[in-house]
């Protein structure tokens, strides 16, 4: 990709801009070369050619199994190709840009499941930089302040689902503040009608896990159950005392947003494994 070729690197950090794609495919591969991760490009239109007129920081979008991820296309520092300029400049030249991968518009659980990773991740540039959630912009706003081209997004995608760019900054606000909630960051203001059926468990309802009293974005990722034989317990709170969710095999996969408590020394990472939440002992857990 010529952006990264080309390697120019910004002066300064001032803001987001967030983009969404315009076309109708949810898919990281369509834009991402990482046949591995996201499955294969078979039409080899992605963005990882000579010859494409744009990059961006990060994509939001489905993965190979269809998880709504966040991926990193470009170094953080990098001047990216995103959002052209307008008469008075270009955001290119000081703010860092992702694009959501549009669907048809009308799904909300995707709507809801990308906007949330957008949350979490205007939270974690935000951090880095020292922003405040007020720097966050959609290309439609970065046009009518004058720093980029004239494009509708991602506004007309909110329009369409009833929020808009100051909700985006509300959850943005909330997943820096680190919500006591868990880590149902960007869920909580969905009208509870529109919430899905909380799915029947044999085991303790998911309401009844603790929260979290920490929030350290470095340990946010994916994580593989590392113990030698048994499996681990994923339980209610922050200690072997409390009661057991789940059991989780060697092996399996958790999805840590960062929530932690400690208990005796020891971090236990408030988790999402399947349709569970619930704390494990960061011991026994290996960062993929
Ligand atoms: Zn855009």
């Amino acid at each position: 990709n010529g952006c990264y070729k080309a390697g120019k690197k910004r002066s300064k950090t001032t803001g987001i801009v967030k983009h969404s794609t315009g076309a109708n495919n949810p898919y990281l591969r369509r834009y991402i070369d990482d046949p591995g991760n996201l499955g294969e490009n078979t039409n080899n239109n992605h963005w990882n050619r000579p010859g494409v007129s744009t990059c961006v920081h990060f994509m939001i979008g489905k993965d190979k199994a269809g998880k709504v991820a966040i991926y990193q296309l470009l170094p953080l520092d990098y001047r990216c190709w995103g959002c052209g300029s307008g008469p008075k400049g270009s955001y290119n030249a000081s703010h860092v840009q992702y694009e959501i991968c549009e669907d048809g518009l009308t799904d909300r659980k995707y709507f809801e499941e990308a906007f949330a990773a957008a949350a979490w991740l205007d939270a974690y540039i935000c951090k880095k930089y020292g922003l405040k959630a007020s720097s966050i912009v959609s290309h439609k706003e970065a046009h009518e302040k004058g720093y980029a081209t004239n494009h509708g997004d991602c506004d007309h995608w909110l329009a369409k689902q009833g929020k808009s760019m100051d909700w985006t900054r509300e959850q943005a606000e909330k997943a820096m503040d680190g919500p006591s909630a868990g880590n149902s960051v960007g869920k909580d203001t969905i009208p509870a009608k529109d919430k899905e059926e909380p799915k029947k468990a044999d085991t303790a309802p998911t309401s009844k896990v603790e929260a979290a009293k920490s929030r350290d974005l470095k340990l946010a990722g994916t994580y593989t159950v590392a113990t030698k034989t048994d499996p681990l317990a994923l339980r209610a709170g922050a200690g072997t005392g409390k009661p057991k969710v789940a059991s989780l095999a060697k092996g399996s996969k958790v999805q840590c947003y960062g929530y932690y408590t400690e208990a005796d020394g020891v971090k236990w990472l408030l988790v999402t494994a399947g349709d569970k939440n619930g704390f494990v002992h960061g011991g026994h857990l290996k960062k993929i």
